[in-house]
């Protein structure tokens, strides 16, 4: 399957994070460029501005690393997935898409509580309960992690959806100091889960372990 140049000379590449699925940018692909791309694995484009074919990174080191590619229902928009090396944009932003038109909140909580544990035992906080979690050890951890289990079945019971969010909250984020302190990473979850999300017939489901 191609694009289909021939509708179009230019075809727009919208570009995405592979992993966090940002949009970073967006450009346009012509025939020579796109087999190029594909030739090389790395993002190559056209420049209107410059008329040109145009290795994205060739100046600034900044490659991308083509993880995925994708065509549109009717084959004159391109979705590409990259590993960004550096930033997108020549501005030095991750994505070229930081101007606020209507700002919409589009953080990945678990990640952003991912990496603010992370942080926290690199550069440790005074009266920081996660750095308190993190020098007690695995043991403290898991008796938190335990409790708030209980206090979760507790909140199901009393019939409190507020209650229950609260508790459920607290366990996530003791489970997820535990996860730092042995080492394990929201994307190892991530692989474990679609893993078991799987195609079965014509459907994907999830294939969990759960006993009747
Ligand atoms: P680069 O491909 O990153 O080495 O950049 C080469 C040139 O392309 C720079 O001098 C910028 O003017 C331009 N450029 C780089 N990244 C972008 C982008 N995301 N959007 C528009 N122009 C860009
Ligand atoms: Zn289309
Ligand atoms: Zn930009
Ligand atoms: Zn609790």
């Amino acid at each position: 399957m191609r694009p289909n140049f021939k509708k179009m000379e230019l075809i727009p590449a919208i570009v995405q994070d592979y992993q966090t699925k940002e949009v970073l940018m967006l450009a346009y692909v012509n025939e020579e460029a796109y087999d190029k791309m594909l030739e090389i694995n790395q993002t190559v484009f056209y420049s209107r501005s410059r008329k040109k074919l145009w290795h994205k990174g060739e100046e600034s080191g900044h490659f991308q690393d083509i993880k995925g590619i994708y065509l549109d229902c009717d084959l004159d928009t391109l979705l590409i997935y990259v590993k960004q090396t550096g930033v997108a944009c020549h501005t030095g932003a991750y994505s070229c898409f930081f101007n606020e038109v209507k700002p919409y909140d589009t953080r990945n909580i678990f990640s952003e509580l991912e990496k603010t544990i992370e942080d926290r035992k690199i550069h440790p906080v005074e009266k920081s309960y996660t750095n308190y979690l993190l020098n007690e050890g695995v043991d403290k951890i898991c008796k938190k992690v335990g409790e708030e289990a209980s206090e979760t079945i507790i909140a199901a019971k009393n019939d409190d959806k507020d209650e229950l969010v609260g508790e459920i909250s607290d366990l996530l984020f003791h489970t997820f100091v535990l996860m730092n302190d042995r080492g394990v990473k929201l994307e190892d979850i991530e692989n474990k889960l679609k893993e078991r999300h799987k195609v079965v017939g014509n459907k994907k489901e999830f294939h969990t372990r759960g006993e009747y």
